[in-house]
């Protein structure tokens, strides 16, 4: 018996990333995966079978958020792996897809760029947690993935740190209606990490060490890094934690 055996997760945006690490780590912790992914479904599938080879279970589940009948086309394809497996409601939701149009400075980030990353990083989450409420067992978990960028000035543009500021809120009054059925609602707060979204950032050796330098323990973050917390958060052992932000980011800017 692990510690979510018997808990059904969705990880939106699983298919790469912190959001793969995130499925995998859950689905070693005893928990069905529902691996969300946008366009590549080959690395969702990829992640799927790379959950299965551990011995865990996961089905993929493809919906590209922020465009008309995102939320619909996500519960489609929702309802029909959890019927598979013989389930049909949730007990994890995370929140992890997400969009940053980096180095965008206020001077040059486009009306269209702006919506585009409210609709992936607060719209979706929003209606689709409104969608998931009556599915989402008594007791569960949302983690909302959120960013150091909300606690510092970004070098990298404004827009991308309003939205995750937003899901910060979302989190915390969330979190204070849902009380009362016993869900936890939480935002992991991450530093830079090692993933797709960051690579050409961190490929210049000047940003890599200012990142790493005003980084407490003196390096960038790796996937498992925040996978762990995640699988905290989602645990019984965090029954207690709601409402709040989880810095996850190996102590930035002290
Ligand atoms: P990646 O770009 O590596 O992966 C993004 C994931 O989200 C992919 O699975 C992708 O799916 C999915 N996704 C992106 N846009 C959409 C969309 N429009 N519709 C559906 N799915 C989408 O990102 P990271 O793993 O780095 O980031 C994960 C989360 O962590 C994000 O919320 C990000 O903002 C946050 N974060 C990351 C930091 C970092 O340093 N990496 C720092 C702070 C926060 P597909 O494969 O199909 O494209």
């Amino acid at each position: 018996m692990t510690k979510l055996s018997g808990k059904v997760a969705l990880v939106t945006g699983s298919s790469r990333g912190i959001g793969r690490g995130i499925a995998e780590r859950l689905a070693r912790d005893g928990a069905l995966v529902a691996v969300h992914y946008g366009s590549n479904g080959t690395a969702a599938e990829e992640t799927a079978a790379a959950i299965a080879e551990a011995g865990g279970r996961a089905f993929t589940v493809g919906a590209e958020l922020g465009v008309p009948g995102d939320v619909d086309t996500l519960m489609t394809g929702l309802e029909t792996g959890l019927r598979a497996h013989g389930e049909s409601t949730l007990d994890i939701l995370v929140h992890n897809a997400g969009l940053n149009f980096m180095g965008r400075p206020i001077e040059v980030l486009t009306p269209e760029e702006f919506d585009q990353m409210v609709a992936v990083n607060v719209k979706a989450p929003f209606f689709l947690t409104q969608r998931l409420l009556p599915r989402l067992r008594d007791g569960g978990r949302i983690v909302n993935i959120s960013s150091v960028s909300t606690r510092l000035a970004s070098d990298h543009g404004i827009g991308y740190p309003l939205t995750k500021g937003a899901l910060d809120v979302f989190s915390h009054t969330l979190a204070k209606h849902l009380g009362p059925r016993g869900i936890t609602v939480n935002s992991v707060v991450v530093g830079f990490t090692r993933t797709d979204m960051t690579a050409q950032v961190l490929s210049d050796p000047a940003t890599l060490e200012r990142n790493v330098s005003r980084t407490a323990l003196g390096r960038i973050g790796q996937v498992r890094d925040v996978a762990d917390a995640v699988a905290f958060l989602a645990s019984d052992d965090a029954r207690w934690i709601t409402g709040t932000k989880v810095d996850v980011t190996g102590g930035v800017n002290l």
